[in-house]
């Protein structure tokens, strides 16, 4: 483990070069690695010598990168995979089958809400979906003998929803489950959900971590402190030989720090092939390397976005974790107090026609399907991802007709204020 700030990590970790080799991380872009004799590579296949072979399985460029989150996070092991939506299916499959059942919380990002509740669902695995803000009593009451996994959002995707990560820890460990929390939003610069009982992470690395709408990608890191072998018959994946790898028990082979992600990389990254192209991985790591500056200013932006349209005549109402008064402050200044994340959302006063009108006004900000960009930008879910839908639907959905969802950008924040107040007179 690092012994640096993270701020020093975000540029450092995951990378030492040797004396004359490249100060970079370089890109390994070759799908193949070659060997002197067969009996090296045999080695490699039977997990007992460590080595590269196929880029599918693993690659030094993105391994690389890993081990940099997984310092920035304080995990043991770390994989990236080609997307956030690849690393939430991994780190869930990781651990359940068939006839298994998870509980989640019901305000996660749409894209995981529909891979948990329709995809995975027709694998055969259930999900509960709780309230994040329910009673220990109302959690403790989700969970079922089958149930083999916890899962949140650190700050939810669009519902800006801060999770009380101690209450869910406690309720997972209480029934021997893991907490598994996708830490998008506020990243590790703001919070390192292992410090506060997680047990695994997840990333949408396609957000802050790049941080420059350059790649799609996603990551998993473990903390090694989930203990699955005080539960063999839960977790027999990881407790027991798999045959599909030269009988190989991870957790005895890995330890706790290493079996988790050995096992989703040999089997799944295997199976499925979610793996990030080396050069995805080199644009990422460009990325994390300004991490540590970027989220100070997007958290600065936003907070003066949600104070300045708070008392604005034409705006209904606004949310944001990191203002006084918002319903998820307290929370946020428990878990975050150094920031949240950049994303505001507010309502135009007169609903639907009114929330066009105001888009079709802004000039610097962008009306793009993405969050967490440098560059400001900006969406109206009822008329576009969610154009579909009728006004009442929308409210079931907890998307109002009037909802605006701004990614507020590291731009100078006089010129973001005056687009939205030039903008906003129009409407
Ligand atoms: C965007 C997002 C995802 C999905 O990630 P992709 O990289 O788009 O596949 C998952 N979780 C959260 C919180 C997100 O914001």
């Amino acid at each position: 483990m690092s012994n640096h700030q993270p701020g020093t990590d975000c540029i450092h970790a995951g990378y030492v070069p040797e004396s004359g080799e490249p100060r970079n991380i370089p890109i390994i872009q070759s799908t193949t690695f070659r060997y002197s004799t067969s009996e090296a590579m045999g080695a490699l296949f039977d997990l007992e010598a460590e080595g590269y072979f196929y880029t599918r399985l693993q690659n030094p460029t993105s391994d690389r990168v890993a081990a940099k989150i997984c310092a920035l996070e304080g995990g043991t092991a770390a994989m990236l995979t080609s997307s956030g939506q690849a690393a939430n299916f991994f780190a869930v499959f990781n651990i359940c089958s068939a006839g298994d059942h998870v509980v989640a919380s019901s305000t996660i990002y749409g894209g995981t809400f529909n891979l948990f509740a329709v995809t995975m669902k027709r694998m055969g695995i259930d999900f509960t979906f709780v309230d994040p803000n329910c009673s220990e009593e109302e959690l403790n009451a989700a969970f079922r003998p089958n149930t083999k996994a916890v899962f949140g959002e650190t700050i939810a995707n669009p519902a800006l929803i801060v999770l009380d990560v101690e209450k869910f820890a406690k309720a997972a460990h209480a029934h021997g489950v893991p907490l598994i929390v996708d830490n998008t939003f506020p990243t590790p610069v703001n919070f390192r959900p292992f410090e506060y009982g997680a047990d695994i992470v997840t990333h949408s690395t396609t957000k802050y971590m790049d941080g420059h709408a350059n790649c799609v990608g996603g990551a998993i890191v473990d903390s090694g402190s989930f203990d699955w072998t005080k539960y063999p018959d839960k977790y027999p994946g990881l407790c027991t030989p798999d045959e599909s790898y030269h009988g190989v028990t991870y957790t005895e082979r890995f330890g706790l720090g290493g079996a988790f992600i050995t096992k989703a990389v040999v089997q799944l990254m295997r199976d499925f092939g979610a793996t990030p192209a080396p050069m995805n991985a080199y644009f990422l790591n460009i990325g994390l390397e300004t991490l540590h500056l970027r989220m100070p200013q997007h958290c600065a932006n936003a907070l003066a976005v949600a104070r300045h349209v708070k008392d604005h005549p034409k705006v209904a109402w606004v949310s944001y974790p990191g203002l006084e008064g918002d319903p998820n402050y307290a929370l946020a200044q428990k878990y975050m107090p150094g920031g949240t994340c950049g994303v505001v959302t507010f309502g135009v006063k007169g609903g639907r026609t009114a929330a066009e009108k105001f888009m079709a006004g802004l000039k610097l900000a962008s009306i793009a399907t993405h969050v967490a960009d440098a560059k400001t930008c900006v969406l109206h879910p009822a008329s576009s991802t969610h154009r579909q839908m009728s006004d009442a639907e929308l409210e079931a959905a907890g998307v109002s007709p009037d909802l605006i969802r701004l990614s507020v950008g590291i731009e100078d924040i006089k010129d973001i204020l005056a687009d939205l107040d030039q903008a906003l007179e129009t409407v």
